[in-house]
């Protein structure tokens, strides 16, 4: 085996023996894929014996798929509530996992309003890292000298709390970040970034952002690439460039660091990469910043040796494409991995790939990995499909089975086999299940909105008022982002229609009522903005019917889109507004759990 088969693509430098190291563990794993599946769950299942989950099921003792698959259900967070919370109330017995569940994980998807919390173990932590560890050999293999350079990455912790049984409950991410692994990580050429540590780790996520934005101005050409995790952190990135570039060149050319800065150890770190006055820099900023009007292709202005962006414009973040070639005049974008708090599943194995044919190909040593048949309503005999099984065009939702004990766990993840790597599937990531917004992290889904909309709608019925139709949309070409929610109203005393107060009120109050990772969103990280209610004309969603059914949508089966996006329809939509309304506050967020 050599590792130039290893990846199929021609080779355009000799990979170093740390990246062939990696290269042939992508090949092993690959080839080996029904091998490697079989000796994950046999692990999963011997060391977990003892669990009271696994027990209940009757599994006793037995390894083999056929037997945990005949035993054992598939489920939801929500079956898995109970056992959660015990965890989290400080439960120590070995309710899912034979190993001590060390942290929760807060996904971004929610249930009845909250994050979920993911159970995870301290070796999980090293799983992850490996997965971390194939993506530089693999992007070496497309773009060559990234060693002679760094990358500007916008890197967040976020605000964490604990369970009331005292374990961290955080984001996978700022987990990782204040692990040892990362803040001592050795010195690697490939992966030197123009953020200290201290910036990445600062809670306050303006003065993080500041320091960071700085650094890279300060670095300017020795970046290579630039990137954040979602394309939505980037673009708040280029947004808080907007508004802040004259503050951050007075800094630089007076050569001191704004009061802004209050962190003592950002100002430590500070102290030793802004050193001395650069007018020269300061100038350069002022006058690529300054002009208004022409923010297009700014990225390659400012880092004029930027190879790629590093960012995932997958999924929901498809969005983000159009306004990220926008300002970046059209470098490509990687979408280096696929990942989530419950386990870190794959890599994209052609990063440099156009972001339409994205598939990342799923290691087999991250979990045990089933694949549910999309569009099939799953009964108690519904077969799940194994990893070297998939067929190729067809979809399939995620399910998983992982060390830290959940066991056939439905991630919500909707995915179609692309092709094979070996015998490795690769998978396009489809779309979320039952998401309807997203602007960044939040995922709202319909039955969310629906409730939102009908806590905002009670404020109107003072007056005799009622929504009669609406839908939504996810605004992203400003920055941040919002949600755009359409209203037509039946307004009862025409002489007294809703005022503006009113009709802010009611965006608050769907503010209110979305689940917390919107709350966090829009009150700690300021990634989203204010909440729109436009108001149609009385008859728009009759057009919008007429419109549905001029393009072959049956009368019959007709449904109200809850969330638009067609450009035909927006342009409709917009064409019909009356008044526009926005959330005048913020609404209630604390990072501790509702209970
Ligand atoms: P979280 O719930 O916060 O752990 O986020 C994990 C979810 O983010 C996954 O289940 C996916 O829905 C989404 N996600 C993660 N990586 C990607 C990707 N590369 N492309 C599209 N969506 C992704």
């Amino acid at each position: 085996m050599t590792v130039d088969s290893a990846l199929r693509s021609p080779m355009m430098h000799s990979p170093s023996t740390k990246d062939v190291k990696a290269l042939r563990f992508i090949e092993e794993m690959t080839r080996n894929v029904d091998f490697v599946q079989k000796k994950v769950i046999r692990e999963i299942l011997s060391r977990n014996s003892d669990t009271e989950y696994l027990k209940r099921f009757g599994l006793k003792g037995f390894t083999d798929r056929k037997t945990f698959k005949t035993k054992v259900p598939v489920v939801t967070y929500d079956d898995l509530k109970p056992e959660i919370q015990r965890i989290a109330n400080g439960d120590r017995s070995m309710i899912l996992s034979s190993y001590p569940i060390t942290e929760f994980l807060t996904s971004s998807g929610t249930s009845a309003g909250e994050r979920k919390l993911m159970p995870t173990i301290d070796e999980d932590m090293d799983r992850r890292q490996l997965l971390y560890s194939l993506l530089m050999p693999v992007m070496n293999l497309y773009v060559p000298g990234l060693d002679k350079g760094k990358a500007l990455y916008f890197l967040f912790v976020k605000t964490e709390s604990k369970t009331p049984g005292g374990l961290p409950a955080r984001p996978v991410l700022t987990s990782y970040y204040k692990s040892e692994q990362f803040k001592r990580r050795p010195y690697d050429p490939y992966n030197v970034y123009t953020s200290p540590n201290e910036a990445i780790l600062c809670p306050d996520s303006s003065q993080s952002m500041y320091t960071q934005m700085l650094c890279g101005l300060l670095m300017r050409h020795e970046v290579l690439r630039l990137g954040a995790v979602f394309a939505s952190g980037l673009l708040r990135a280029i947004g808080f460039l907007q508004t802040n570039w004259k503050e951050l060149a007075d800094d630089i050319s007076t050569g001191t660091l704004s009061s802004r800065i209050s962190d003592p150890a950002i100002k430590e770190s500070m102290s030793k990469i802004l050193t001395k006055p650069d007018q020269e820099l300061a100038d350069f900023i002022t006058s690529v910043c300054g002009q208004d009007n022409s923010w297009e292709g700014i990225i390659t202005k400012i880092w004029p040796n930027t190879k790629y962006l590093d960012v995932i414009v997958t999924g929901a973040m498809a969005q983000y494409i159009p306004m990220l070639e926008y300002y970046s005049g059209g470098l490509p974008m990687a979408c280096t991995m696929y990942a989530s708090s419950e386990s870190y599943f794959g890599i994209n194995l052609k990063p440099m790939c156009k972001p339409s044919e994205v598939s990342y190909t799923i290691m087999p040593n991250m979990a045990y990995f089933e694949f549910l048949p999309h569009h099939e309503v799953p009964t108690e005999k519904s077969e799940l499909v194994e990893l070297a099984d998939v067929e190729v065009g067809k979809e399939y939702e995620l399910v998983i089975t992982t060390y830290a004990g959940l066991n056939r766990y439905r991630v919500g993840d909707i995915l179609q086999v692309t092709g094979f790597y070996n015998s490795a599937p690769q998978f396009k990531f489809v779309r979320r299940k039952n998401v309807l917004l997203s602007i960044e992290s939040d995922k709202t889904d319909e039955a969310e909105l629906q409730s939102a909309v009908e806590n905002a709608s009670l404020l109107l019925g003072e007056q005799g008022t009622r929504v009669i139709e609406y839908t939504s949309y996810a605004e992203t070409k400003t920055i941040p982002g919002h949600y755009v929610i359409y209203w037509e109203l039946l307004v009862k005393d025409q002489t007294n229609p809703p005022n503006d107060e009113v009709m802010a009120r009611c965006c608050l109050e769907m503010e209110e009522s979305l689940n917390s990772v919107y709350r966090q969103s829009r009150v700690a990280d300021k990634s989203i903005g204010p909440l729109e209610i436009r108001v149609v004309k009385n008859g728009t969603f009759e057009e919008l019917m007429d419109y549905a059914i001029s393009r072959g949508a049956s009368i019959n089966q007709y449904k109200v889109p809850r969330c638009v996006s067609f450009t035909p329809i927006m342009e409709l939509l917009d064409s019909r507004v009356v008044s526009t309304h926005f959330s005048p506050a913020l609404p209630h967020w604390s990072p501790e759990r509702r209970r």
